[in-house]
């Protein structure tokens, strides 16, 4: 028992036991969230090295990320079913140790509208019964979501909507 104690902290102490004053910094501070149909966006990546490189965890084989320099290029094709999908990108450098994470974020296919067939009275536009409220996808200048619900037929509510 004691031997097996001894050699925990052995291990402790040699795991954490690599300090060579590395002062670098690597981290991302957005995410992406963009919307069903196939697009391109960046992500900015702050920090102190001259490279990183970048590895999606999950099933990304949706995404084709790029390495641009200080930037993550992320190319999303199109989203054919009504389901949201996600994905961890990570963004790292194994000689620094250094990592971080950011999340693709995409949204499904906008539930179909009720079709125009049967609405006899021209009360225009009034399709609106199975629409769900989704919340707008913009980024504030703080980097944090946008927390306004998306205006009808757009992802984006009625400031950012462009
Ligand atoms: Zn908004």
């Amino acid at each position: 028992m004691k031997n097996i104690l001894l050699l925990l902290s052995l291990m402790i102490i040699s795991g954490c036991g690599d300090d060579y004053g590395d002062s670098n910094i690597l981290f991302v501070f957005d995410s992406v969230y963009v919307n069903y149909y196939h697009q391109n966006d960046k992500v900015e990546v702050t920090t102190t090295l001259n490279d990183f490189k970048a590895r999606g965890i999950g099933d990304c084989s949706w995404i084709d990320y790029k390495c641009d320099y200080p930037y993550v290029n992320v190319s999303v094709s199109e989203n054919k079913s009504t389901e949201d999908r996600k994905c961890f990108i990570e963004v790292y450098n194994d000689r620094h140790n250094l990592r971080d994470t950011f999340i693709v974020y995409q949204y499904g296919l906008p539930a179909p509208f009720d079709g125009g067939n049967g609405g006899g009275n021209g009360v225009g536009g009034g399709s609106g019964t199975n629409v769900t409220s989704r919340r707008c996808a913009a980024k504030t200048k703080k980097g944090t979501r946008c927390k306004r619900t998306a205006a009808k037929g757009s992802i984006y509510c009625w400031q950012h909507k462009k």
